[in-house]
């Protein structure tokens, strides 16, 4: 036999061995998920029908909603891949007024959301302050577990935000490959990274972290190593979505990342987490009409709707061609019901709160106090006239 089918012997035989452990719910080595990373196309059927298994039997048949808020696009940091990066200065920035930012919580809540994900860029213009004020008003007013994706921040303001209520943090690790890291954020490291990670889930948030597929340079290994990261951080959710290029950004000539691996990548974060929740992501819904239907049949069992007004959404441009970009709240939440169901799966009405945290319930609309996991009284919803301190829509400086 010559040396190519000998290695090409040996990956089937490692692949198959890979496939049979995550099937019986064995860890899986860094080989073993870079093999399964590596299927084959028939292979990665087998593949996808493990993955979905484990989801069915670990979170079930329903698929959460939860509604995005993008409150403002400015951010101090440069990250080589974003459309939001301090260096794009062809982009229109905006905070939204706090109003605004509550009426869309409550209109979330009113159709029947039960989680709103509050995201920005890393924004120092809203201070500890400013976020616990923010949480508070949305508490106040919307039946809903509240998701913070604000980016990296003084440890001891993690505690703060979550004193005031906010449930979950969503704060990707984008990759988990130190080098590739630190080509790609020239103004962050990794190391703090993983520290915010881990105090994140010390306060007593369900944490979130995730990566991009498909980023230049980056090797299937690498890839497997997020995976495992997951893992390694015991994550309630895992966003994955594939690196698509922005024009604006120094990478926005790179070929972006594939349905294909993105699946794989959303596979292996079920078939190794098990339980997380796992969003099909808008960006794999941007190069793929069907990506979210994919997802939900390869491991997923989150779907994130954009509802940020209309007139800001262009200006949150991450990545260009957004799916959904200019859909209204209502029509996404009938569309959603309706891709939902054709995949023979519904739509949950609980909170979706992570399993591992279960008997954790958000605030009343009411703004009663409760007591948290963490043994705290929650404070008061919004006293009227901060609000007035938060600016509408701005041109970057
Ligand atoms: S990835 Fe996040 S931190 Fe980096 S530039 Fe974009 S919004 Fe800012």
């Amino acid at each position: 036999m010559t040396n190519t089918v000998l290695d090409s012997t040996n990956r089937n035989c490692i692949w198959e061995s890979a496939l049979r452990k995550a099937q019986r719910e064995e860890e899986l080595s860094l080989q073993e998920v870079t093999a399964l990373l590596e299927s084959n196309e028939e292979q990665t059927w087998e593949l996808f029908a493990t993955a979905d298994e484990i989801r069915r039997r670990y979170v079930g048949d329903e698929i959460h909603l939860r509604g995005i808020i993008e409150f403002s696009n400015y951010c101090q940091r440069n990250c080589l891949y974003c459309g939001l990066r301090r260096g794009n200065k062809s982009l229109q920035r905006y905070r939204m007024p706090l109003e605004e930012i509550v009426e869309c919580a409550r209109m979330a809540s009113g159709i029947g959301f039960k989680t709103v994900v509050l995201q920005s860029g890393e924004d120092p213009w809203y201070t500890i302050e400013r976020i616990e004020q923010m949480v508070r008003a949305v508490k106040s007013v919307a039946d809903v577990a509240i998701t913070l994706s604000i980016g990296e921040r003084p440890h001891d303001e993690y505690r703060r935000m979550r004193m005031a209520g906010a449930d979950r943090y969503l704060l990707k690790h984008e990759t988990a490959d130190e080098g590739l890291y630190r080509a790609l954020h020239p103004d962050c490291t990794y190391s703090e990274r993983l520290r915010c990670l881990r105090r994140l889930k010390e306060v007593g948030f369900q944490v979130g972290a995730g990566s991009m597929v498909g980023l230049p340079g980056q090797t299937t290994q690498m890839m497997a190593k997020d995976i495992l990261l997951l893992r390694d951080l015991d994550v309630d959710m895992a966003g994955i979505g594939p690196f698509i290029p922005n024009p604006d950004t120094p990478l926005g000539e790179a070929p972006g990342g594939t349905v294909e691996m993105t699946l794989k990548m959303i596979a292996l974060a079920r078939i190794v987490t098990k339980d997380a929740h796992i969003p099909a992501t808008t960006a794999l819904s941007t190069i793929d009409a069907l990506g979210r239907e994919k997802a939900w049949r390869a491991g997923a069992n989150v779907v994130m709707p954009n509802l940020t007004p209309i007139r800001y959404r262009e200006h949150y441009r991450i990545y260009p061609n957004k799916a959904c970009l200019f859909d209204e709240t209502r029509h996404c939440w009938t569309c959603l019901h309706r891709r939902i169901a054709s995949v023979g799966r519904r739509v949950s009405t609980d909170y979706g709160h992570s399993q591992r945290s279960s008997g954790m319930k958000p605030a009343s609309s009411s703004g009663e106090q409760e007591s948290s996991t963490l043994g705290y009284q929650r404070s008061n919803p919004i006293g009227g006239s901060l609000a007035t301190q938060y600016g509408g829509p701005e041109q970057h400086g």
